[in-house]
């Protein structure tokens, strides 16, 4: 006997393999096992250990398509933040060229060649704007660091997460 409504989606363990899945009931008498399960649910010794093998093969079976995931995810990743380290050598290549344009500037106007107002402002705002734009990509680049090494933290939760049987 379960509490659950008949005929209504549930997300709920399965009471052998204690997978989550969708169940629906169509009878008060309904055992909250999965059509997986179904067959070697019992407990005769016969089925304990069918039980057992296909458990094994289930679990197996679903870390190994976690892992997948978890990988994929990584190469992701990985090639997002290599993205940004190309974004942030380009704009620190940026700077530097702009403070070395400052720099003859500075010469250039002891030589009363240049305005040197105005072209003190003109490199100060390339240089606050790259500035800017480097410490996005840097922000950036700290964030998708995160999500890799959580990724690579995390691995091997779900067998701790498996039922003892
Ligand atoms: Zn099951
Ligand atoms: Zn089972």
């Amino acid at each position: 006997m379960h509490a659950y409504r008949l005929h209504t989606d549930y997300t709920l363990k399965c009471q052998c393999c204690a997978v989550s899945q969708r169940f629906v009931f169509t009878s008060k008498s309904d055992v909250i096992v999965c059509g997986y399960c179904k067959p070697h649910y019992g407990g005769t010794p016969a089925k304990l250990a069918q039980q057992q093998r296909e458990h094994a093969a289930l679990y197996l079976n679903r870390l190994t398509q976690a892992s997948k995931q978890r990988n994929a995810d990584q190469v992701k990743h990985r090639a997002e933040l290599e993205h940004l380290e190309r974004i942030i050598a380009q704009k620190e290549a940026i700077i530097r060229q702009l403070e070395i344009e400052l720099g003859d500037v500075h010469i250039s106007i002891r030589k009363g060649e240049f305005n040197e107002a105005v072209m003190s402002w003109l490199i100060d705002e390339r240089l606050t704007q790259a500035g800017k734009e480097s410490d996005a990509a840097l922000r950036r680049r700290e964030s998708q660091e995160r999500r890799v090494a959580e990724g690579t933290t995390n691995q091997g939760a779900s067998i701790h997460q498996l039922p003892q049987h």
